[in-house]
């Protein structure tokens, strides 16, 4: 019973050995994938890293040049977009201008032939999953807001009652404010319909709100599968652990007694060996921003630094610390992140410790 509790849901998308070339260049290389049936996925990566491409092979727009991708076990990848039980909600929303909020959301049921009673009454059904008022179904799409026409979108793919949602940077046009709200109500419409959400981004941070597990990718490879967690706490090479957040690393070689010694920052640390059971004679700690903290007199840390603050910003609730140390061949900045109830006083001395807990760090390959 324990067995099956902990068995991943079955995938509802496979892809295997996925390649797509365009010329000699690979845009998608050697992508093995378990979509699983009802998550949320995110795949981010930098620009030009193959996130579309992916998609596109995804959504039946492109064939792979290589390898295999299957929907609940059949092989889709020459299956037009219209023949997937599939359906992409644009970044542009191809609403129709002349039409109602309802008649675009009912569109997709006009289309099957259902009959203009049950039309209205699925759309207003929809409005109130997307949240727009029902007082909307007659207005006209162009006089909504973005926000709202994304909505109608939105409520327009599932009119279609796709198993599969892909989304292509959804949020990327729209003001913060809007977006983190969008972000909660997209998470609450992936759990009231229980469908798989692949979506696209760039922006970790919205990967992060809204995902079960999230994919890395880097110059058309995968290069990390997990959930928020995993992929921020424990990410498997520096480019992850970069592009997820602000980190300080300290390159360190083994030294005596279990302890590690610093290559470019002078000092011996406590370091967790890799998550990954190597043992590496060189490796790089990394402390992200929010677990460092300032020493007062008498507290203690497993490690410990010199420093001076030279700069501090204001994140909102937080606030960033640039702390230069000494380092070999000149000083190295480190970033030390605290609530605002534990900033330094205003004319605090800038002459600082810095501390952190082995427990706090991880530690990658060099
Ligand atoms: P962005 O975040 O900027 O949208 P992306 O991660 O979605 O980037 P892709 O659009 O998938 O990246 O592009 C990956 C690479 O493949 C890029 O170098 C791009 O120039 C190239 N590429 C994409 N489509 C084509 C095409 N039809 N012909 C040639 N090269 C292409």
């Amino acid at each position: 019973e324990a067995a099956l509790a902990e068995a991943p849901p079955k995938p509802i998308l496979q892809l295997v050995g996925v390649r797509k070339t365009f010329g000699s260049f690979a845009a998608v290389e050697n992508i093995d994938l378990d979509v699983r049936e009802g998550e949320f996925l995110t795949i981010v990566g930098p620009s030009g890293s193959g996130k579309t491409t992916l998609l596109r092979m995804l959504a039946g727009m492109d064939t792979p040049s290589e390898g295999n991708i299957t929907l609940h076990g059949e092989l889709i990848n020459d299956v037009p977009p219209n023949k997937r039980p599939t359906c992409l909600v644009f970044q542009s929303l191809a609403l129709f201008p002349h039409k109602s909020v309802g008649e675009n959301i009912a569109f997709p049921l006009k289309v099957k032939g259902v009959d203009a009673a049950a039309r209205k009454a699925r759309a207003l059904e929809l409005m109130r999953i997307v949240r727009l008022p029902e007082s909307y179904h007659d207005k006209n799409v162009m006089k909504c807001s973005g926000g709202e026409r994304q909505r109608v979108a939105l409520a327009r793919a599932l009119a279609y009652d796709p198993e599969v949602l892909f989304f292509d940077e959804p949020l990327s046009a729209i003001d913060y404010k809007l977006k983190k709200t969008l972000e909660k109500e997209l998470k609450d419409l992936h759990r009231e319909t229980g469908k798989t959400f692949i979506y696209i981004t760039h922006s970790l941070e919205e990967a992060m709100v809204m995902s079960d597990r999230i994919g890395v990718m880097r110059a058309g490879r995968l290069v990390q599968v997990g959930t928020p967690e995993e992929i921020y706490g424990a990410p498997v090479d520096r480019f992850v652990c970069e592009f997820v957040g602000e980190v300080n690393t300290i390159k360190v070689k083994r030294g005596p007694n279990g302890l590690w010694s610093g290559v470019d920052v002078p000092g011996s640390f406590h370091v967790a060996p890799p998550q990954n059971g190597a043992a590496p004679d060189e490796a790089f700690v990394v402390v992200r921003p929010e677990f460092m903290r300032f020493l007062g007199p008498g507290e203690s840390a497993d490690n410990r630094l010199e420093g001076t603050v030279y700069n501090e910003y204001s994140l909102g609730s937080r606030i960033q610390y640039q702390v230069r140390v000494e380092a070999k061949g000149g000083e190295k900045v480190m970033l030390v992140e605290l609530s605002r109830a534990r900033a330094l006083a205003p004319g605090a001395d800038p002459h600082v410790t810095l501390g952190w807990d082995a427990a706090d760090a991880f530690t990658l390959e060099s």
